[in-house]
C-alpha cells in the first residue's frame, strides 16, 4: 500500500496543471501543464522543459497529449486521480469519490464560481473519459471551512438569501490552510493535528483563517474570493456601498466594478506600479511612495483580520505564514507582526531575516507564542486526501470487472 502514485489535476478556464505524486512525498515525480487553450496559441509544456504548441486543443486534446508523458515518467500504475475543485458550497464537507451525484454538486454550485467550476469539470470529464479505470476525487477548496459556525458563516441579511439562494461566508484556500495547520501541529510536537492556529495565506490571491484542532473556525474570504485582505489585485473588504456609490457617481456598471475590484485593485491599485510584492519590496526600497504605501495597507490590513480572527480561538498555539509571500517576504512578516503586540506575538529579526526560501521554521522571539513559516503543498494535500479516501471506501472505488 506504500509508494502509492496519484495524478493531481487543477483544470483552470484556460489552463491544466497535472503533478504526479507519490504517497508521503514532498517533492513531486513529475509534473506537466497545458496553457491558453481554446485558442490558437494553446501550447504544453512538462518537467520544466520548453512549451510545445498544441494549436486549439481543448481541456481534453491536452490531457490527451499530457497523459502518455505521465505514463512515461510513472514507474508503476496510478492509484488514484485527485481533482482540485474551488467551490463546494455546502454540498461536500470533505473530499468526494466522483460519480454522476458528485458531478452534478458541482455542476450546481458553479453559480457560486461561474470562472472555476465549470473548467474544473471539464478538467474532470476529460480524466474520467480518458483514464476510465481509475478511481476519481474531488478535493474541495471550501470543504475545510464548512466546520465554521453559524455565527461567523453567515451575513446579516435576510434569511431568505441564504436558506434560499446560498448567500453565506464559504472561505477558500481550505487545501491550504488544512495542510499548514497539521504541518504546524507536527512542527511543535502536537498529535493528531492538534491545536490553535491562525494562518496567513499570502500569494497572488490572500487569506487568513483560524483553525482549531483541524477544523476551520473562521476565514477572511466569502461567498467569493474577494472578501476580506488586500491581495495582489484584489481590493479584499471594501464598503458595500462602493457599488452604489460608484454607479450614482461615475455611471459605472456591475462588469466594470467587477473588473475594478478583482483586476485593478489590491496591491497592485494602490501602489499604481505592480501587483508583485517582489518588485513592490524593491521599488519601496529605491522609495517609491505608492509601493510603501501598498505594503503598509497590506500587512495592517493582515494584522486586523488576524487579531479578529483570533477571536474564534481559546487561545493562541501559534501564527503560520504560508504563499509565495508568506514563505518569501521577510518584510510582510515583521511588518505584519509589529502591528500584532497586542497579541503577544513577538518576531525575532534575526531569525526571521535568515530564514532561506523554501524552508520551514520558527521565527518567533523567546516568550512569543509560535511564529512559523511553513512551505504550503496543496498538491500533496490533495493526493493525501485523495488517498485516504481510497482507503475508506475501497469498495465503492473497485473498477467495474
Ligand atoms: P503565489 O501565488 O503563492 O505563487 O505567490 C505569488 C506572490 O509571492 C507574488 O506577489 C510574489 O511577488 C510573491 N513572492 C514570491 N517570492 C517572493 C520573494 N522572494 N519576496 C517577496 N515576495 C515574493
Amino acid at each position: 500500500m506504500r509508494d502509492r502514485l496519484v495524478l493531481v489535476i487543477n483544470g483552470g478556464s484556460s489552463s491544466i496543471k497535472l503533478a504526479l505524486r507519490k504517497q508521503g512525498s514532498s517533492e513531486p515525480v513529475f509534473e506537466a501543464q497545458a496553457e491558453r487553450l481554446n485558442t490558437p496559441q494553446a501550447s504544453y509544456s512538462y518537467a520544466g522543459g520548453d512549451s510545445h504548441s498544441l494549436p486549439d486543443a481543448d481541456t481534453k486534446a491536452a490531457l490527451n497529449a499530457l497523459l502518455p508523458l505521465v505514463e512515461q515518467h510513472s514507474n508503476g500504475p496510478i492509484s488514484v486521480v485527485g481533482h482540485r475543485v474551488v467551490h463546494g458550497g455546502e454540498q461536500f464537507t470533505g473530499a468526494r469519490l466522483i460519480d454522476d451525484e458528485v458531478l452534478a454538486g458541482i455542476e450546481a454550485n458553479a453559480p457560486l464560481a461561474p470562472l472555476h467550476n465549470p473548467a474544473n469539470l471539464s478538467g474532470i470529464r476529460a480524466a474520467m473519459a480518458l483514464l476510465p479505470d481509475i478511481p476519481q476525487v474531488a478535493v474541495f477548496d471550501t470543504a475545510f471551512h464548512q466546520s465554521m459556525p453559524p455565527h461567523a458563516f453567515r451575513y446579516a441579511l435576510p434569511d431568505e438569501l441564504y436558506a434560499v439562494h446560498g448567500v453565506r461566508r464559504y472561505g477558500f484556500h481550505g487545501t491550504s490552510h488544512q495542510y499548514v495547520a497539521n504541518q504546524a501541529s507536527l512542527l511543535t510536537g502536537r498529535k493528531d493535528g492538534k491545536g490553535a492556529w491562525l494562518s496567513a495565506h499570502l500569494g497572488n490571491g490572500c487569506s487568513s483563517c483560524a483553525i482549531l484542532d483541524g477544523k476551520s473556525m473562521d476565514t477572511s474570504m466569502g461567498l467569493t474570493p474577494l472578501e476580506g485582505l488586500v491581495m495582489g489585485t484584489r481590493s479584499g473588504d471594501v464598503d458595500p456601498n462602493l457599488h452604489a456609490h460608484l454607479a450614482r457617481t461615475l455611471g459605472w456598471d456591475l462588469p466594470r466594478i467587477e473588473q475594478l475590484l478583482n483586476r485593478e485593485s489590491g496591491l497592485l491599485g494602490l501602489s499604481g506600479l505592480s501587483n508583485d510584492m517582489r518588485e513592490l519590496e524593491q521599488a519601496r526600497a529605491n522609495g517609491h511612495g505608492g509601493a510603501q504605501l501598498a505594503i503598509e495597507v497590506f500587512c495592517y490590513r493582515l494584522a486586523r483580520s488576524l487579531a479578529g480572527l483570533a477571536i474564534a480561538l481559546p487561545h493562541i498555539d501559534g501564527l503560520i505564514f504560508t504563499g509565495g509571500i508568506g514563505e518569501n517576504s521577510a518584510l510582510t512578516r515583521a511588518l505584519t507582526l509589529s502591528h500584532l503586540g497586542v497579541m503577544g506575538l513577538r518576531v525575532d529579526p534575526d531569525r526571521n531575516s535568515a530564514l532561506a526560501r523554501g524552508e520551514a521554521g520558527r521565527i518567533e522571539a523567546t516568550g512569543s507564542p509560535a511564529i512559523l513559516v511553513i512551505p504550503t503543498d496543496e498538491e500533496r494535500q490533495i493526493a493525501e486526501e485523495s488517498l485516504t479516501l481510497l482507503d475508506r471506501e475501497p469498495t465503492r472505488t473497485e473498477s467495474p470487472a
